[in-house]
């Protein structure tokens, strides 16, 4: 059985988010760079015909952005080679809206496409297959919330809010959550060292926290606003109050001692460069909504599947009507954390 899933919305309407993920987009920009010259300096063999995937691709366009560049920087490295050939595997949950990826993929493509269904956490495609795995903001997704942090009776407990909020949420919490992280981690890292070939790389991003932050960090902000309105969404009597207690987010950010910790754990890759880099957008009053739409066309599935569409609409309409509170309350921009390894 297939975990549980929560695709990003798809179709191309207006909170679909092929619309909507241009924030998202800007983590790949901070990226792009480090992962070409993770291809120049540390691709040595160029099989072909030459096989990508990218691992929790959602509908696009930000994947054809990201294999785009993965094919470019392999094509400059070995311009001799004219007879190479493209062979792209699209990962994502079985759910996610693969219909619209296909109907999206750029006409001028040059490579060859195929859909690799199913949850990243296990195997997806056949024994080295893969010469450059990819990834890009789908690994925050942890399988499941830690059963504890539902359970009232556990110290891990968090109601009336749905993350890790500084100062307010337990700490047993946070240590939950990132034995989670741990545990699917394992589970993503040794699938990928059966997949890819010797000598393939894995370049992925991802949100990440320094060592020394709160694991509050990673939200900006962003997740205590959504549930401060469920709150009051429970003291109007829209929402049971036990509902918002018992709901929260299945997303995480790692330090990098964390993901070394899991990477030499399992030992089949070397890790070729790892940090954390700033995603330095100003968020103004004028693009508020933008960012919110943004959110919400990666969240609202997730939310629909606890609250309904009813409670979700609600909230999302009351986030965009008092969008000028979320400027109070975002802080700092969010760390995004570069891995870039080698299978060896
Ligand atoms: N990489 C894209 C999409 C990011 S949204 C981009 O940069 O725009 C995150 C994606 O990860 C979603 O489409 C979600 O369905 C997918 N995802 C989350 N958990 C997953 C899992 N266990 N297996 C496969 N895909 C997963």
């Amino acid at each position: 059985m297939e975990e549980e899933s929560f695709p990003m919305n798809g179709g191309e309407g207006a909170h679909s988010y092929s619309k909507n993920s241009h924030y998202q987009k800007l983590a790949h920009d901070l990226t792009k760079r480090m992962v070409q010259d993770t291809i120049t300096r540390k691709l040595k063999t160029i099989f072909n015909p030459f096989c990508i995937a990218d691992y929790g691709c959602s509908v696009g366009p930000n994947t054809f952005f990201a294999i785009q560049n993965v094919i470019e920087a392999v094509q400059h490295k070995c311009a001799s080679q004219k007879e190479l050939e493209f062979q792209v595997f699209f990962n994502d949950h079985t759910t996610n809206d693969f219909n619209t990826l296909i109907a999206c993929l750029p006409s001028e493509r040059q490579y060859y496409s195929a859909m690799a269904p199913g949850s990243f956490y296990g195997r997806v495609l056949p024994r080295a297959s893969v010469h450059i795995a990819h990834s890009c903001l789908a690994l925050q997704w942890l399988t499941q919330v830690p059963k504890t942090v539902c359970d009232s009776k556990s110290p891990a407990w968090n109601p009336g809010r749905i993350y890790y909020t500084k100062d307010r949420s337990p700490k047993a919490m946070a240590d939950a959550y990132a034995e989670q992280f741990n545990k699917d981690m394992q589970s993503f890292i040794s699938a990928r060292a059966q997949e890819i070939v010797p000598g393939g790389l894995m370049v992925l991003t991802m949100p990440g926290i320094c060592d020394r932050d709160s694991p509050s960090r990673y939200s900006i902000g962003f997740f205590e606003f959504l549930g401060t309105i469920l709150m009051e969404m429970a003291n109007e009597g829209t929402v049971e109050k036990g509902d918002v207690d018992a709901f929260n987010l299945a997303l995480y950010a790692p330090s990098i001692e964390e993901m070394k910790e899991v990477i030499e754990k399992n030992g089949c890759f070397e890790v070729e460069r790892i940090e954390l880099t700033t995603n330095d957008f100003e968020v103004e009053a004028t693009n508020i909504a933008g960012l919110i739409i943004n959110f919400r066309a990666a969240l609202e599935g997730y939310f629909r599947g606890h609250f309904g569409s009813e409670v979700t609409n609600k909230m999302f309409d009351k986030a965009l009507e008092e969008s000028d509170r979320v400027l109070s309350v975002l802080r700092n921009s969010p760390h995004e954390l570069f891995v870039a390894l080698k299978r060896k």
